[in-house]
C-alpha cells in the first residue's frame, strides 16, 4: 500500500534535514538521500548534440533514446568503444563531436541503423559532421593526403591518371577503350573499372580475371581508360563533398559521351555511387555489379567452368553491396557454380555482415583507427573465417583483397588465401592455370 501523500512529504522534509532515517524499524536513508539529492545526470549541456543536429543530415542524433540495440552490432565496438549511442551520450556531457577522434571511426557499415528502433542515421549524420571539420581544416593526416591525391590525380593511390588503363596489357585478351572504338560501338557493357581495379596490384589481379571473364562470354564490353576518374563516394563520406562533386560531374560528363547499354562496376562503393548518389546528379542508367551481371550470365557460364576448386570457402558481404543495397545472393550464387567449392557461412553475414574496416574513409585511416580500438576490424574478421575453418575467403570488393591480406598476415594466418570472385571464377576456368 502506498503510504498516504501528506506521510510521504514529512518523510521526504525529514530526509532533507537528517543523513540518516529511520521508518518503521528500516533505515531508508541512503535511498531517500539519492532520490533527492541532485545527481549527475543532469550535469550535462544540449550544446554540443545541438550543434551536430542543427546540420542538414545531422538531425537524427537527438532523436537516440539510449536503447543500445546499436552497440550491439556496431563493429568498431567489437574491437573498441564505440557506437551511435555511445556518440549520443558522449555529446550530451560536453565531447564536441566536430573536434573529437570519434569522428573518424564510423565506416558507415549502417548496421546500427538497421536495428535502431529510433533510425538514427549514421550514414547522414557522420559525413555532414565531417563535411564541416574537413572545411575547418581537421582532419587526420593520412585521410587528407587520399583527398590530396583523389583531387590531383583523380584517384586516391596517387597514380598517373594516363596509366589508369595500362594493367590491361597483361590481360592476354582485347580490352577496348571507349574513345578507340572507332565505330565499332556502341558497347553493350561499359564496364568501370574502378581505381583499386586499376592500380593495386592486388585490384589489378581481379581486373584481368575479369577481362578474361568477359572475353569468354563474347561480352561486347569497353573501359574508358585515362579517360575515368574515381567515383569519389568515400571521400563523401569521409566529408570532402566539394571532390565527390568534381568527381561525379566529370564521371557523368563521360559516361554521356558514349553510346551504351548497361553501366557494370567492379567495385560495390561505385554501384552505391551511380545507383544512389550520381542519380541525384540526373544520371539514371541501368548499373549493376558484377556479381549481378555474371550471375544473370550463368547459364553461359557454368559451362565454362571446368576446373574443380577443391576448397572450403567463407564469403565476406560488402556492406554497400549488402546492407546498402540488398545483394547477397549474386556472389552466392556465382561461388555456388564453381565445381568442388564448399561454400560455409560465417556468423556474421548478410544483413549481420561484418566491415572490413574500408568504408566511409576507413580505407585511408588505417594508422588512425588502429591507434583507437584493439584490433582492426579486417583482423577480426580473418579470425572469424579462420574459426570456421575457411581455407579461402572469397570477396567481391576491390577494397577488401589487400586489407584481408594484410590482416592474414599480422593475425599468424597465412594459410587463409583472400581471393576475389572474380580470381575463382578465372581460375576455375582457366583448367586452374591461373
Ligand atoms: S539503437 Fe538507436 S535509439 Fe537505440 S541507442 Fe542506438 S542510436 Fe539510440
Ligand atoms: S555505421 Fe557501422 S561503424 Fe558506424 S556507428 Fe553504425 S554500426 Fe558503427
Amino acid at each position: 500500500m502506498p503510504r498516504p501523500l501528506e506521510e510521504q512529504k514529512v518523510i521526504q522534509s525529514a530526509v532533507k534535514e537528517k543523513d540518516e532515517l529511520i521508518v518503521d524499524g528500516m533505515d531508508i536513508s541512503g535511498h531517500w538521500n539519492r532520490m533527492f539529492g541532485q545527481r549527475v545526470i543532469f550535469d550535462y549541456s544540449v550544446e554540443y548534440l545541438e550543434k551536430v543536429a542543427a546540420l542538414d543530415g545531422g538531425e537524427s542524433l537527438g532523436w537516440c533514446y539510449g536503447c543500445a540495440k546499436c552497440t550491439g552490432v556496431c563493429p568498431i565496438d567489437i574491437v573498441g568503444d564505440y557506437s551511435p549511442r555511445k556518440i549520443h551520450r558522449r555529446t550530451q556531457t560536453g565531447v564536441d563531436l566536430f573536434t573529437s577522434e570519434d569522428l573518424w571511426l564510423c565506416t558507415t557499415c549502417m548496421n546500427c541503423l538497421r536495428v535502431c528502433p529510433k533510425e538514427v542515421d549514421m550514414i547522414q549524420i557522420m559525413p555532414a559532421v565531417r563535411e564541416r571539420a574537413v572545411l575547418d581544416g581537421s582532419v587526420p593526416d593520412e585521410l587528407q593526403k587520399a583527398f590530396e591525391d583523389t583531387a590531383k590525380f583523380g584517384n586516391p593511390l596517387g597514380q598517373p591518371q594516363r596509366k589508369r588503363a595500362a594493367w590491361a596489357k597483361n590481360a592476354e585478351v582485347p580490352v577496348p577503350i571507349m574513345a578507340c572504338l572507332n565505330g565499332d560501338g556502341p558497347a553493350d557493357v561499359l564496364w568501370y573499372v574502378g581505381s583499386y581495379p586499376s592500380y593495386h596490384p592486388r585490384g589489378i589481379d581481379a581486373s584481368l580475371a575479369a577481362a578474361r571473364i568477359f572475353n569468354a562470354l563474347g561480352v561486347n564490353f569497353a573501359i574508358l581508360g585515362k579517360e575515368e576518374k574515381d567515383d569519389g563516394d568515400t571521400q563523401r563520406l569521409a566529408g570532402e563533398t566539394g571532390l565527390f562533386e568534381m568527381l561525379a560531374e566529370h564521371n557523368i560528363e563521360v559516361f554521356n559521351k558514349y553510346e551504351w547499354g548497361t553501366l557494370v562496376v567492379t567495385g560495390p562503393h561505385e554501384y552505391n555511387a551511380f545507383n544512389n548518389e550520381y542519380s541525384k546528379l540526373g544520371f539514371e542508367r541501368p548499373v549493376l555489379h558484377y556479381t549481378q551481371f555474371l550471375a544473370e550470365r550463368l547459364h553461359d557460364l557454368k559451362p565454362l567452368l571446368k576446373e574443380s576448386v577443391e576448397a572450403r570457402v567463407t564469403f565476406h558481404d560488402p556492406c554497400y553491396l549488402g546492407r546498402h543495397n540488398g545483394e547477397y545472393d549474386a556472389p552466392r550464387e556465382l561461388l555456388r557454380a564453381i565445381p568442388g567449392l564448399e561454400l560455409v557461412e560465417m556468423g556474421r553475414c548478410r544483413e549481420n555482415g561484418y566491415c572490413c574496416g574500408g568504408g566511409g574513409g576507413g580505407m585511408w585511416l588505417d594508422s588512425f583507427t588502429q591507434d583507437h580500438t584493439r584490433m582492426r576490424l579486417s583482423e577480426r574478421r580473418v579470425r572469424e573465417a579462420v574459426e570456421y575453418e575457411a581455407d579461402i575467403l572469397a570477396v567481391c570488393c576491390p577494397f577488401e583483397v589487400s586489407r584481408f591480406e594484410d590482416a592474414a598476415k599480422s593475425t599468424g594466418n597465412d594459410q587463409l588465401k583472400v581471393l576475389d570472385i572474380l580470381e575463382l571464377l578465372d581460375h576455375s576456368m582457366q583448367g586452374g592455370k591461373r
